[in-house]
Formats: structure tokens, sequence, C-alpha cells
């Protein structure tokens, strides 16, 4: 697929707590690299709880010989550690970050409080040595009270010199569509790649699209309950309806597609397959 398109396709894992897990998506990334994407992401945990992982995970995978871009937040991590995260990062020829706030700190340690201001500190401590993706919302993070302000502060993240951004996840694309021209409206000229969820597990889904703000349709909440305990027919379905996302969002121009693996590979692989027999990818 990547040889078709000049978009952007990416992965995200998230560093596994246990030695089981790490095996697991050793697997889940062999299967993931057939498809070749751009580049993997990896999360950092709220208040830098998976520092160490993200960094060993990065280096692991880089050495499989993919292109990583580890996450990187404040949270309780001082300024001194980021430079000298900064450092290892580029000294093992990691080029690309995703820089965010994370989940609200407790106590945090240092002065920094928006993901606007670490991309900031970033740029002067590193000029131009990365590419720093930033996080946006569609449907507006929970701690905004209005697009008008959803996007001032998104601004400030592309004026602090963030190069692309990546959405959190929705369901509806006109959510992005309207986002992505409301902020070419407003001056926002980088690449907005919406960031796709596959659909396995209703409740956890549920659960963390309450916490994130993120909505599930009612048409789409009323059959993924009908289905909620078939596990198989929740995840065909949820193939069907993500295909379906993902082919409006390129043919409407979206320049790419993040997808959230949660560390597993079977819908990401069968999505984009579907998106590339149906020829709908470029
Ligand atoms: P910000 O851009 O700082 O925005 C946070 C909130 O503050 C917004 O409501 C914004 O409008 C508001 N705001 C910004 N500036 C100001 C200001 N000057 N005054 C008042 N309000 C302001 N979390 C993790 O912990 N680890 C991860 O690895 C991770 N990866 C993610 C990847 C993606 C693609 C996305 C979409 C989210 C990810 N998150 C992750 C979740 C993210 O950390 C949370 O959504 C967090 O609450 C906001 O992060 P941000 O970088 O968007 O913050």
């Amino acid at each position: 697929m990547q040889e078709k398109s000049e978009n952007q396709f990416s992965i995200e894992f998230f560093p596994p707590k246990t030695i089981s897990g790490e095996s697991k998506l050793d697997r889940v990334f062999d299967e993931l690299s057939r498809l070749k994407p751009h580049f993997y992401s990896i999360t950092y945990g709220a208040n830098g709880s998976t520092k160490k992982g993200t960094q060993e995970l990065t280096f692991r995978y880089q050495q499989k010989g993919g292109i990583i871009a580890p996450h990187i937040s404040f949270g309780e991590t001082s300024e001194k550690d980021i430079v000298s995260l900064l450092g290892e990062y580029k000294k093992s020829g990691v080029g690309r970050i995703v820089v965010l706030r994370g989940d609200r700190p407790n106590g945090s340690v240092d002065k920094l409080r928006y993901a606007n201001e670490l991309v900031e500190f970033i740029r002067k401590k590193t000029a131009d040595q990365f590419h720093i993706d930033v996080a946006c919302y569609p449907e507006i993070h929970p701690e905004s009270d209005s697009i008008k302000t959803e996007v001032k502060h998104f601004k400030n993240k592309v004026d602090a010199g963030a190069n692309s951004a990546i959405t959190q996840y929705f369901y509806n694309p006109d959510a992005y569509f309207h986002y992505r021209d409301y902020c070419v409206q407003n001056g926002i000229t980088i690449p907005i790649v919406p960031g796709i969820m596959p659909i396995t597990n209703y409740d956890n889904l549920s659960r963390f699209s309450a916490n994130c703000g993120a909505e599930i349709p009612r048409w789409l909440r009323s059959r993924l309950e009908e289905l909620n305990g078939d596990k198989q027919g929740l995840q065909e379905y949820g193939i069907e309806v993500v295909t379906e996302l993902c082919e409006k969002l390129l043919n409407g121009g979206a320049p790419g597609l993040h997808f959230y693996s949660m560390n597993l590979s079977a819908s990401i692989t069968k999505i984009w397959g579907n998106l590339s027999l149906s020829g709908k990818s470029t």
C-alpha cells in the first residue's frame, strides 16, 4: 500500500507491561510490518510511567528495521531528563517524535503545562532535529470549551514548530472534515492525519470514548451493544464500519491514516487489505 500512495500510514503501539505481552507484540509487529507502514509510534504512559518501556521498545523495533516515533510528554519528567532523552533518541537515529501534554500530572515537578510549551522547548533545545507530530481533536478535547478554543490551542502547537498532527479517533467522518476546514480557515496548513480506532471490544471502546471525548454515534453504539458478547461478529462488523470510515476519509482528502492498534493486528490487516483491494487508498 505504501508504494501506491503518497499518504502517510502509521500504527501506534503501547509498551507492554509483561514478558508475554512483549512476545505477543513482537508477533503483532512482524505481522503489521508486512503492510509497510511509514512509521510506528510508541505511546508514553501518563506521567512518564512508561518512559523506560517507550525508550526500550523504540530501540528494539528500530533494530528490527522499523521507523519509530516515540511519544513524549513532560509528566513528572524534568526538563533536564527530557533533553537527555532527546539526545539518546537522536544518537540512535530517531528522527520523529509525537509531542503531547499527556494526562494532567499530579504534582508536576516542572513548569511546562501545555503541549505547545513542550514543542517550543524541544525546538529551542534541538532546533530542527526532529519531525514533530502533535495531537488534535476533531470532536473537541474534553477540557476545551469550544471549537474556537480547541483550534486556537492547536494553532499554538503549530506555531511552536509542529510539522504534522494526528487526531483523536472518531467514527463520524464529517467531524474530521469540518475540523480540517475550520483549521485551514484559521491558518493551520500542516497535515492533519485521522487517528483510526479499530473496533474489537465494545466495553473497552465505550470506556475509552467516555474518557477521551470521542463520540460513538447512536447507530453504531446500538449495533455494537447488540453484538456485545459475540467477539467475532463484533470484530467483523467493526472492520466493515472502520473500512468505510477510512475510505470516506481518504476519498475526502485526508493525508493518511494513523491506526491505534491496541497492540492487535487482525483488524488493521483486514481493513488495510480492504482499502488496498478497493483501490481507494491512493
Ligand atoms: P494540549 O495540546 O496541551 O491540550 C490539552 C488541553 O489544554 C486542551 O483542552 C487544550 O485546548 C487546552 N489548552 C492548551 N493550551 C492551553 C492554554 N494556554 N490555556 C488553557 N488551556 C489550554 N497521552 C499519554 O499520556 N501518552 C501518550 O502517548 C498519548 N498519545 C496520544 C496520541 C494521540 C495522537 C492523541 C490524540 C492523544 C494521545 N494522548 C496520550 C492523550 C493526550 O495526552 C491527552 O488527550 C491530553 O489530555 C492532551 O494532550 P495534548 O498534547 O493534546 O495537550
